[in-house]
C-alpha cells in the first residue's frame, strides 16, 4: 500500500509558555477529511520541553486554535466555568487565554491598544472582571480607557471563522484580536513584545502561585519608573541616543535590567502614552 509521505509546515507556538516552532504534519491527515476541524496531539519535546498541548487546524490548512491539556479552566467548556474571573491565579489565565494572548493583552492595556475576544461559541466569561483583572497589573495613572471587548459571531452565518476574522479585521485594523481558542488573530503593533513575554515567564516561574499576579504587577511598576526615569532626563536634553540612555540607566539605577529592546519599549510607551514628541527625542 502507498501511504502519503507529503508533509504540511506549520508555524506552531506553545499555549502554555508560548514558545514557537515549525511542526511537519502528514498531508494525508488533510485528506482524509474534506471539511471541518483536525486535532493534532502534540506532544512534549515537539514544540517546547515541558508541555503537550493540541492544536486545532482547519482543512483548509490554517492554524484556528489550541488546547492545553488537563487544564483546570477552559473557556470552551461551560460545566467547567472558572468561577469567578478575578480569582484566577496568573496560571490559570494562561490555561484560559493561552501564553501568546495574556502577553498580548498587556501590551494592549499597558499601551493603549483596543482589544478584542472574537468567538462562535457560547463561553463563560465575565469581561468586565477580565478587564479589572489587567487594568489591576497597571498603576492607576496608565490605566487604559480602552477595555477588552467580547464579539461574538454566529456560527451559521459564518461557517468559515476566517472569513469573519478577515472582516473584523477589516474593521479593526488598530485592535488587538484573539479568539476564544488561545490564537492571535491580529497584532496591531509592529515591536516583538519580548518584554511582556519575558516578565510573564517569570512571573509563572514564581513557585507560589498567589504571588504570580503580584509579581507580575511588580515588573510593570519597574517598567513605569524606567520610563519616568527616561521622561526626567529627557527634560533638560534636545535629543539623547539609546546608547548614552542605556549609560545613564547604568549610573543611576542599580535595580534596572537595561538593554536596548528596553529602551525600545520605554520610547513606544512615550511616544504612545505621554508625548510623540517627547519620544522623539529618543534617537536611535
Ligand atoms: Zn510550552
Amino acid at each position: 500500500m502507498m501511504e502519503s509521505k507529503k508533509l504540511k509546515q506549520f508555524d506552531i507556538s506553545c499555549p502554555k509558555c508560548g514558545i514557537e516552532k515549525e511542526i511537519s504534519v502528514p498531508d494525508s491527515l488533510f485528506l482524509q477529511k474534506k471539511f471541518g476541524t483536525v486535532k493534532i496531539k502534540v506532544p512534549q519535546g515537539a514544540v517546547c520541553k515541558d508541555h503537550n498541548f493540541i492544536v486545532f487546524i482547519s482543512t483548509k490548512g490554517q492554524v484556528i486554535g489550541y488546547d492545553i491539556i488537563d487544564a483546570s479552566v477552559s473557556l470552551d467548556h461551560k460545566e467547567e466555568h472558572p468561577g469567578d474571573l478575578i480569582d484566577l491565579t496568573l496560571d490559570e489565565l494562561i490555561d484560559a487565554f493561552g501564553f501568546n494572548c495574556v502577553a498580548g493583552f498587556i501590551h494592549a492595556k499597558l499601551f493603549d491598544y483596543p482589544s478584542s475576544i472574537i468567538r462562535s461559541e457560547e463561553f463563560f466569561l465575565d469581561i468586565g472582571q477580565l478587564n479589572e483583572l489587567f487594568d489591576d497589573l497597571i498603576p492607576p495613572k496608565y490605566q487604559t480607557t480602552k477595555a477588552i471587548k467580547d464579539e461574538e459571531f454566529d456560527s451559521y452565518v459564518f461557517p468559515n471563522p476566517n472569513y469573519y476574522y478577515s472582516t473584523i479585521k477589516k474593521e479593526h485594523t488598530d485592535a488587538f484580536l484573539i479568539n476564544n481558542r488561545k490564537l492571535v488573530i491580529q497584532v496591531p503593533w509592529r515591536v516583538q513584545i519580548d518584554f511582556e513575554k519575558s516578565i510573564l515567564s517569570k512571573a509563572l516561574g514564581k513557585k507560589d502561585k498567589s504571588e504570580q499576579l503580584q509579581c507580575l504587577a511588580q515588573y510593570i511598576n519597574q517598567f513605569i519608573s524606567d520610563v519616568e526615569f527616561t521622561q526626567s532626563l529627557l527634560e533638560n536634553v534636545r535629543s539623547i541616543s539609546e546608547k548614552e540612555l542605556i549609560k545613564k540607566f547604568k549610573e543611576n539605577l542599580i535595580v534596572s535590567t537595561i538593554n536596548k529592546n528596553r529602551i525600545i519599549s520605554i520610547k513606544e510607551f512615550i511616544t504612545r502614552r505621554i508625548s510623540k514628541e517627547v519620544g522623539r527625542k529618543i534617537k536611535n
